[in-house]
């Protein structure tokens, strides 16, 4: 009788994090020392910060780092024009 083929009662790590919403992608943070970090889309009360500096055009491409407290935002594939939210979205 097969029961789970290879799958031998191990607890299976790794897959249970969200992430059907907004796929998390990892980039450099400057903020982070230039490590490699995960970033995710911005939420809708950063997005409109975000456009009061850069635009309503272009502030729904930007990314924030998700290293825990870390207020670096950025357009997914423009370090250059990234920049730190204010100490209160920490
Ligand atoms: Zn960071």
């Amino acid at each position: 009788m097969c029961r789970g083929g290879t799958d031998s009662g191990l607890p299976r790590h790794g897959g249970g994090r969200l992430v059907s919403r907004a796929m998390p992608d990892t980039k450099h943070c400057p903020n982070c020392g230039g490590t490699l970090q995960d970033f995710r889309k911005v939420t809708a009360t950063e997005e409109s910060f975000i456009a009061g500096r850069v635009g309503i055009k272009d502030a729904p491409g930007y990314w924030r780092c998700a290293n825990g407290g870390c207020l670096w935002v950025q357009p997914y594939f423009n370090q250059a024009k990234g920049f730190s939210l204010p100490e209160s979205f920490r």
